[in-house]
């Protein structure tokens, strides 16, 4: 069984990086009947916040990136961390040295006089314990001494490290912390971790894990490193470019449906699919349609693939993560009425919107309340001639039957008779009916608000 995880540090809000690594690690457990655990590497304490962890939490939620079992927190697990230590010490794969600071610094000078590696060979790696002093040390992985180190990734291909270039790791500092790569490794290990899919900024990391895998005799897991998000220019990611808090583009109102969408092809593709649905990325997501080259953040295409998730949403789903929008941006919750003109105008509403801004922005007749707020422009369009128009056609709508069909008749007829465009008679009813020039078409809009609500807004505006 496929056993993915995400594995945040709690030093900030969930960013669209994040979010990316850990939409990766669902959709390949999802797809494959496996597992997706989550992990908070809250070692650094210093750093890390329990409000960044529940922002992890809720931009996951938000997302839609449930995960299985509990979360688990590195930090809760230094005993154990330390154990697998001292078990490497035990099976002397791991040693115990005393050098100082100042001697590992007389080293690493006296290397670069000589123009030798600096990197630190200790000289308690094969010291004899019974002549350890009593004094502080550290714990060291003994690392091979010669060949190397072959990191077998899924999307950088072999990645290969010589032994000679990695030093002796600490593994426990001399107050008896576990260093953080040991943490991954152990916390790892006995989550039964198997695929570990995260940045490639980690990709020297695996290397020094997979010491620490090898020593303890636990099977390595399959790695796939992925390369980072860039901005549109091909430079990194900044603010202007999108590299933003996962909840802010919920703020935003992209739907997390499409953001999910967008995220999974940043770094990966199916043919020249852009669009697809949850069930399709994880039928084909895989290692095969992973780029080795940085991906790059276009919110041209994140907006143009939010605006067909949108259109293609049930609209009672829609309707809710509407509400669920409105109310992440504190607006008061929807009365029953305005919902049952939402549910009447969604399915007109949700074409070409792309974000819930945009689709509120055309629900806007179905929000306002009488007497309406008439727009300064839209208020041009109900000068004296246009409300002569409205007073005079307002009869006619009140005998109307109130089908499309009738409402065209009726509304092409009294343009005709009177010789006008039909633009000429539109323009007051849209700012009429939503105090707005632009709007959905005045016969949806009539439909979904009915005859006597219709009636009420034609004779406020005569008044
Ligand atoms: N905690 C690390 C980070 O937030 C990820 C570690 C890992 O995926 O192995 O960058």
């Amino acid at each position: 069984q496929i056993v993915t995880r995400f594995a945040p540090s709690p030093t900030g809000f969930l960013h669209i990086g994040g979010a990316r690594t850990a939409l990766f690690n669902w959709l390949y457990a999802r797809g494959r009947g496996g597992k997706f655990l989550l992990r908070i590497e809250d070692t650094d304490r210093a750093r890390s916040t329990p409000e960044a962890t529940q922002a992890i939490i809720d931009g996951m939620t938000w997302l839609g990136l449930d995960h299985d079992g509990e979360i688990v927190s590195q930090f809760d697990r230094a005993d154990r961390h330390r154990e697998v230590a001292l078990e490497m010490l035990e099976k002397g794969q791991a040693y115990k040295c005393f050098s100082t600071q100042e001697e590992i610094e007389a080293f690493r000078e006296a290397a670069r006089a000589e123009k030798r590696s600096t990197l630190f060979q200790s000289p308690w790696r094969d010291a004899d314990p019974a002549t350890h002093p009593d004094a502080p040390y550290v714990i060291r992985l003994k690392t091979p001494l010669d060949g190397q180190t072959v990191i077998d990734d899924q999307v950088q291909g072999p990645v290969k490290i010589r032994n000679d270039q990695l030093d002796d790791m600490i593994l426990l500092r001399s107050d008896g912390t576990p260093v953080y790569m040991l943490a991954v490794v152990v916390d790892d290990h006995d989550m039964g971790v198997n695929t570990v899919i995260r940045g490639d900024d980690h990709l020297n990391n695996a290397a020094r894990q997979m010491g620490i895998y090898t020593a303890m005799g636990w099977p390595l897991p399959t790695y796939a490193h992925i390369p980072l998000i860039h901005g549109p220019d091909g430079k990194k990611l900044s603010k202007r470019h999108g590299a933003l808090g996962v909840e802010e583009y919920r703020d935003m109102g992209y739907p997390a449906a499409g953001v999910r969408n967008y995220l999974a092809r940043l770094g990966w593709s199916h043919g020249d699919d852009e669009f697809f649905t949850d069930a399709q990325a994880m039928e084909w997501f895989g290692f095969d349609g992973m780029n080795k080259a940085p991906a790059r953040f276009d919110f041209k295409k994140l907006a143009n693939i939010c605006g067909q998730h949108i259109a293609a949403a049930e609209d009672a789903a829609l309707l809710q993560e509407l509400q669920g929008f409105l109310a992440a941006t504190g607006a008061e919750p929807l009365t029953e009425q305005k919902i049952y003109l939402l549910e009447q105008a969604m399915p007109f509403l949700k074409e070409r919107a792309k974000t819930f801004p945009e689709l509120l922005e055309k629900a806007h007749f179905c929000l306002a309340e009488r007497p309406l707020e008439i727009e300064e422009k839209a208020a041009k369009n109900l000068d004296a001639v246009s409300i002569g128009i409205l007073t005079e056609l307002t009869p006619h709508l009140q005998s109307a039957s109130w089908t499309r069909q009738d409402l065209e008749g009726i509304l092409t007829v009294f343009a005709e008779d009177r010789e006008m465009k039909f633009g000429q008679l539109a323009a007051p009813l849209r700012a009429a009916l939503a105090g707005r020039t632009a709007t959905p078409s005045v016969y949806d809009m009539m439909l979904v608000l009915g005859q006597e609500e219709t009636v009420l807004r034609l004779q406020d505006a005569s008044k």
